[in-house]
């Protein structure tokens, strides 16, 4: 007999298979990711396609067999003003493909589940200027990020744990964090040394010089302090070097997490 199993999940990817077939990729409270199949659910008469889509939170139901089969579906919230707004669109579809990227095994973890979930509350809730979309991204990114246990150390130096300057900050993706001015002197040496073909060096690859207030806001993304992160004035440089500060950290840990399966 088939096991039959039913649990909630968000939907972050869906694909058409065959005349009227469609495969979802759900990231479940009870098993993590899995893809489902849902047999003829393009046809018009299918009892499954109001209970099931890109960016539903659903409850589901499915038979193990070789496939996942769905075979219920029912819709537990929809978050419809992101489907409607093309920049919260736009956003949601990012952060589907940060999940896409870094989640491969069926591995259930209730905190990325809880971090979804409310982080698409606040994207379909909130009405921001459009530029700000994207600090629901940030947000999104670093607490991400720090349930793979990628914490970024903002405290003191990652490298020395000495105190930092805050007048002179460096972040370096290898240490996972900010590194003081001293350390990076060091680092810059070493690459030199290793450019010119010297002894093996404890070049840490490059730091990126960053502005105390991007470091601030980090502060408070992890601090999990939404209602301040909100009201802060935030100028285009300081949101532009945030910006490029998550994609580079984003790049390195793409490059170097060990998945699980
Ligand atoms: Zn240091």
């Amino acid at each position: 007999m088939a096991l039959q199993y039913r649990t909630k999940g968000f939907i972050y990817k869906k694909r058409d298979r065959g005349e009227a077939d469609r495969i979802f990729t759900v990231f479940t409270y009870d098993f993590g990711k899995i893809d489902i199949w849902a047999r003829s659910i393009r046809k018009i008469d299918s009892k499954l396609k109001s209970g099931i889509d890109i960016f539903y939170l659903s409850e589901i139901e499915f038979v193990q067999g070789k496939k996942k089969t769905l075979t219920d579906a029912v819709l537990i919230h929809k978050f419809s003003d992101i489907i409607i707004n093309p920049e919260k669109s736009a956003v949601a579809c990012k952060i589907a493909k940060v999940l896409e990227a870094f989640i491969h095994g069926q591995e259930h973890d209730h905190e990325i589940f809880a971090l979804i979930i409310e982080t698409f509350k606040k994207l379909n809730t909130y009405n921001l200027p459009a530029t700000s979309y994207n600090l629901i991204f940030i947000y999104f990114l670093w607490n991400f990020f720090a349930i793979l246990g990628y914490t970024p150390e903002l405290s003191n130096c990652a490298h020395c744990h000495g105190k930092l300057n805050e007048k002179e900050l460096y972040f370096s993706n290898k240490d996972g964090g900010v590194v003081c001015k001293d350390c990076h002197a060091t680092n810059t040496l070493d690459s030199r040394i290793s450019a010119q073909g010297g002894p093996a060096s404890g070049w840490r690859g490059n730091d990126t010089a960053v502005d105390s207030d991007v470091i601030k806001i980090l502060r408070i993304i992890l601090a999990n302090k939404w209602e301040t992160l909100l009201k802060l004035k935030i100028n285009l440089s300081t949101q532009k070097e945030l910006n490029n500060i998550s994609k580079n950290y984003y790049l390195y840990l793409l490059s170097s997490y060990s998945f699980k399966k």
